[in-house]
């Protein structure tokens, strides 16, 4: 029987004794669960745990494991503890840059209010904004809007005629 990854001892680049891996992945180390020494080698949220941040330096090896959620193989980034440095901490200048950058996804392109819901990213535009400059005839604001209806009904008719039904419902006409 073949492993898909099978056990090599190797020599690591942070030691100068070789280490049981799980072969090579993109030209690094690769480790299974429970086979890198936790006191050597983190990942980015282990590091994020002890306070610490990767610091700029690349991953020294990777992590493999099965997520049972995602039902796949998942590769982590594996840091060297030593390398590390320690997290940065919040100051009043960066809360505000933060703080600023996160109002501006709530924030109407158009009529400039701050709301409480992010705004879509294409268009960062509020819905009142939207219905002003004229909706597409098939936008689901018009299931909310009350007051008169945009299109007469025969318009309407001729508008469900003109658009190519993609589910296999046919209304008696
Ligand atoms: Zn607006």
């Amino acid at each position: 029987m073949s492993r898909r990854f099978p056990w090599v001892l190797a020599p690591v680049e942070w030691s100068e004794q070789a280490w049981f891996t799980r072969g090579v992945w993109h030209a690094k180390p690769l480790f299974s669960h429970h086979t890198a020494d936790r006191t050597v080698l983190a990942t980015k949220r282990q590091l994020r745990a002890m306070g610490k941040r990767p610091g700029g330096q690349d991953p020294c090896a990777f992590l493999y494991f099965r997520c049972r959620k995602a039902g796949k193989l998942v590769f982590a980034n594996l840091y060297l503890i030593e390398k590390a440095k320690p997290v940065r901490p919040m100051t009043p200048a960066r809360q505000a840059a933060l703080d600023k950058a996160m109002a501006a996804r709530r924030t109407c392109r158009g009529c400039g209010e701050t709301g409480w819901a992010e705004l879509p990213k294409a268009h960062r535009t509020c819905e009142a904004c939207l219905a002003e400059a004229g909706l597409e005839p098939d936008s689901y604001l018009h299931d909310y809007l009350v007051g008169d209806p945009t299109l007469t009904a025969d318009e309407h008719a001729a508008l469900t005629a003109a658009i190519p039904r993609q589910v296999g419902v046919r209304l008696a006409a």
